[in-house]
């Protein structure tokens, strides 16, 4: 056995077999192998680590409990700051958030403050001791909250804990956001996220599915209507093309709807679910971030038989999580750095068959901090292929802001709300989430949903 004082590697399956099914990578901690990386905390006084976190999570108390082998009593410490551990143990950026700011991290490799998250948090809903925490007595006050992703999900599950009646408005069929129909079954198993869904509904809130607001109701009709407060959590599901010619040709996907179908529309439970999905054939994944690397390694496990990764910058300057990138490679991904489409080429039946791309280069950093990439004239060349996934970002989902009249949006179409309160232009209406602030993580929606909690209760309470 390694020596306990090194980072506890998480034992996980190897790329070889994973490749072939949808099941979940890493297997997680022991408790031996948890006890072990929770001995390494030094208990800090002032832990730096909590400062990383958006939703403050009490991280060296809940390690305390885990060294003391209170696994389920570290699973309610999260609690009481963040509902959904199971999952932000397993996709929270954690090397730049509260890992990236921990002291052993100065001399060694950080406590993995994540992989212990998510062991006391499936310890707690394996043992069935998941504890509902007591909720204040009713105030009378109901809340709407559009959207079910983690901003709308913390937003309704710190109401609830406060004693109002909150119900949560979903235009699709399945309650979870990004959470269930983008990130895959090998990173996030839906159970985990339904069981997590489950603890917000013991919490009192109620959940809506096939409710379009903005089509089944308006916002000013839901605040005419029952309910005293609205908070708007809808997230940023439209996805950006990159408007070059032939991006119409069958074959070309945005990773939204490449990955809906795979999770959402479950194409990754064949033959079960007969979902139509490209199976097999060389697979072109556009970009860089967590989406391009689900999209990547869902193609393998749907039979590709080459998945090649277009990206135009440098490894350096990708957005998605290390491990993600790490097991991309392990997996026989191919990256392609510093090149980008340019042209799309169908055959005679309007089916893609080959990518122009151009080479580029590095310059200048651009708003991002990173270096912008430039074209290298003449730098043309061509690659064959038979499907193309672009996953290069995603706009605000629009249908809110077009039909709520004095509701201030900037000119990408995301709301414009408060930071210290997720207030916007509109009394009574709150907002957080990727709606407010475009793409970014599920533990900063959470702090969204989490501020704009703490804003709607005093509203509501008539406090200033
Ligand atoms: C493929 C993929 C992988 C990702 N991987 C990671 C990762 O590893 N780590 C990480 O931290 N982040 C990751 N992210 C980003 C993260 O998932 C998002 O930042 C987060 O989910 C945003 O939460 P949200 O609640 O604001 O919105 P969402 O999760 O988008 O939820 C919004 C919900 O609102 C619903 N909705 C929209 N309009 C309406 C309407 N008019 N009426 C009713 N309901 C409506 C939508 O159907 C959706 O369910 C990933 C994103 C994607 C797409």
């Amino acid at each position: 056995m390694k020596d306990k004082h090194d980072r506890q590697k998480m034992p996980e399956q190897k790329p070889s077999e994973r490749i072939k099914n949808f099941k979940e990578v890493p297997f997680g901690y022991t408790e031996e192998l948890a006890l072990n990386e929770a001995s390494r905390c030094l208990e800090c006084k002032k832990p730096m680590c909590v400062k990383g976190c958006p939703v403050n999570v009490p991280i060296p108390d809940f390690i305390k409990l885990v060294k003391q082998g209170k696994f389920a009593e570290a699973a309610r410490k999260i609690k009481e700051a963040n509902s959904l551990p199971a999952i932000c143990g397993r996709v929270c950026p954690q090397e730049d958030q509260c890992e990236k700011l921990c002291v052993i991290g100065k001399m060694s490799k950080p406590v993995a403050i994540g992989a212990l998250e998510r062991f006391v948090s499936d310890y707690e809903r394996e043992k069935r001791n998941v504890a509902i925490p007591k909720v204040s007595e009713k105030t009378g006050k109901k809340v709407a909250v559009v959207g079910s992703g983690p901003a709308g999900l913390t937003v309704a599950g710190e109401l609830a804990k406060k004693g109002h009646e909150v119900t949560i408005f979903e235009a699709l069929h399945k309650p979870g956001g990004v959470l269930v129909y983008g990130i895959p079954e090998f990173r996030l198993p839906k159970k985990i996220v339904e069981s997590e869904i489950d603890y917000v509904k013991q919490l009192g809130v109620k959940i809506v599915t096939n409710a379009v607001i903005g089509k089944s109701a308006t916002v000013a009709e839901l605040l005419e209507g029952e309910f005293n407060a609205v908070f708007i959590g809808s997230g940023a599901g439209a996805p950006k093309f990159m408007n070059i010619p032939g991006e119409n040709c069958v074959g070309v996907f945005s990773a939204n709807e490449y990955l809906t179908r795979s999770n959402l529309m479950k194409a990754y439970m064949f033959p079960e679910y007969d979902t139509p999905i490209p199976r097999g054939g060389i697979v072109a994944v556009v970009g860089g971030g967590n989406v391009a690397m689900d999209s990547a390694r869902t193609a393998l496990r749907l039979g590709a038989e080459k998945v090649i990764v277009l990206y135009r910058r440098s490894r350096e300057e990708m957005p998605a999580r290390i491990d993600e990138i790490h097991h991309a490679e392990e997996e026989g991904i191919e990256f392609h750095f510093l090149v980008n489409p340019i042209k799309f080429i169908c055959d005679e039946h309007g089916k893609v068959k080959e990518i122009e791309c151009i080479k580029m280069k590095l310059g200048e950093p651009d708003d991002s901090g990173r270096k912008r990439p430039v074209k290298i004239d003449n730098s043309e060349f061509s690659v064959k292929i038979d499907t193309v996934v672009i996953a290069i970002g995603n706009d605000p989902n629009p249908l809110i802001q077009k039909t709520t009249p004095g509701l201030e949006v900037n000119k990408w179409g995301n709301i414009i709300s408060g930071k210290e309160s997720g207030k916007t232009s509109i009394e009574g209406v709150y907002a957080g989430g990727d709606i407010v602030t475009g793409s970014a993580t599920v533990i900063e929606a959470m702090g969204a949903g989490k501020i704009a909690a703490g804003a709607i209760h005093k509203f509501l309470m008539g406090e200033k």
